[in-house]
């Protein structure tokens, strides 16, 4: 045990929760069992308080003082601490499991119906919600959010009624792309109103935790925070729900991908990713757990320049068309590498509908239509009790 004195451990994170006491319960937090998924990095410290699902936000000043608790051990730079309200299992549909990681996490979930292997159709749809596409890439920084975002607005350029979920926990983008600030409101303590920019519905973790707050949270953390803006967020009626999903293809995406009852997932990636067979993982991800890959988006296409309108296809594009047919899913288009999709994009006035008229916001909205299309064959290859329309 080399530690240095200023090394924050878990056993210092425990100790100086089982201080906190929960008021309606008299004993504390640790005891009972109300903390789950820490982890301790760097002075950074995550963990997630579980409540009833019926108390809910009452519970806001207990994951107060937790934090707070946590904050005040010597070398503690930063806590994130969540409210985890799990619902009760379904009587019907035990939600499909990961491997193996969320150990700790199911109290109460043994006593599973029906055990045995939990198939991926038996996740429960979302009232109201009639599809939820996921947009997916192999890596970070290839451009999956702008897509996302100008996806869900092209989406609504079209007529249908979409929503738009961040589920991107490690690193949101939404608050900045669709220039929204703010906390949610929830005018019950239970379920949180979506905020709206550009007419459409969106939750964030961005909204819910600081900027500047790093995210280092694992599994059932994950997982539960998306399962409540997922669940909790009343989101309406919505024909289409875009998720943007954490880049990558570890644990957490493949959770994710498991657990949200998805009618199919949008690649995105730029053409080095496609060489790099980083786009390969996301779609063999979703293969592994039977959601559709509507196809591939290529994003930082080409180049055209600004004062000469050459275009330059300055990383060999084309790869995605190739690989998309190699693959055996379809190639949804290409958006090239241009100024006006950045600044539009990291100010708040997605392409789409900031300049509708651009060629950029037309080849986003042929995307949109291609997607569309696939939606409606997804839904009718699935229909049956998969769909839930209120
Ligand atoms: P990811 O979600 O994959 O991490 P983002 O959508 O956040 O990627 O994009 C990363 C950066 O690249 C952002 O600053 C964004 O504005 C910019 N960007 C994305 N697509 C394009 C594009 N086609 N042209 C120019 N900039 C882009």
């Amino acid at each position: 045990m080399a530690r240095s004195s200023a090394e924050v451990t878990e056993a210092q994170v425990r100790a100086a929760l089982s201080q906190v006491i929960d008021p309606d319960q008299g004993k504390d937090v640790i005891g009972l069992g109300m903390i789950s998924g820490i982890v301790v990095k760097d002075g950074n410290v995550g963990f997630a308080v579980e409540v009833d699902p019926k108390d809910g936000a009452k519970k806001e000043p207990l994951r107060k003082a937790c934090a707070a608790a946590v904050d005040a051990i010597p070398g503690v730079l930063s806590v994130t601490a969540v409210l985890t309200a799990e619902r009760a299992p379904a009587k019907a549909a035990p939600a499909a499991h990961n491997h193996g990681h969320d150990h700790g996490h199911n109290h109460g979930h043994s006593h599973a119906p029906a055990a045995g292997k939990a198939s991926v159709g038996e996740k429960p749809a979302i009232p109201g919600i009639r599809a939820i596409i996921a947009v997916a890439s192999g890596k970070g920084g290839v451009g999956k959010s702008t897509t996302a975002v100008n996806l869900a607005l092209g989406l609504a350029v079209r007529g249908q009624k979409v929503g738009l979920l961040d589920a991107d926990i490690y690193g949101p983008s939404v608050p900045r792309m669709m220039g929204i600030s703010g906390k949610p409101n929830s005018a019950d303590g239970k379920t949180m109103d979506p905020m709206r920019s550009w007419g459409i519905p969106t939750m964030s973790m961005g909204y819910l935790v600081p900027e500047d707050t790093p995210t280092i949270w694992r599994g059932p953390m994950v997982m539960s925070a998306l399962e409540q803006m997922l669940r909790q967020v009343n989101w309406g009626k919505l024909d289409v729900l875009v998720v943007d999903m954490p880049p990558g293809t570890g644990d957490a995406q493949l959770t994710m991908a498991q657990r949200v009852p998805l009618a199919g997932a949008v690649i995105v990636s730029t053409p080095q990713d496609i060489a790099l067979l980083d786009a390969r993982k996301g779609l063999n991800m979703f293969r592994k757990v039977d959601v559709p890959v509507f196809g591939i988006v290529e994003n930082m296409s080409y180049f055209v320049c600004p004062n000469c309108n050459h275009r330059s296809d300055i990383f060999a594009h084309g790869g995605a068309a190739r690989t998309a047919h190699q693959l055996g899913c379809d190639f949804l288009g290409e958006i090239p590498l241009h100024m006006d999709i950045r600044e539009t994009s990291d100010d708040g006035r997605p392409i789409v509908v900031s300049k509708p008229d651009s060629e950029h916001a037309r080849a986003y909205l042929a995307i949109a239509d291609k997607v569309a299309e696939k939606i409606e064959a997804s839904l009718a290859a699935n229909a049956g009790p998969k769909i839930l329309v209120q």
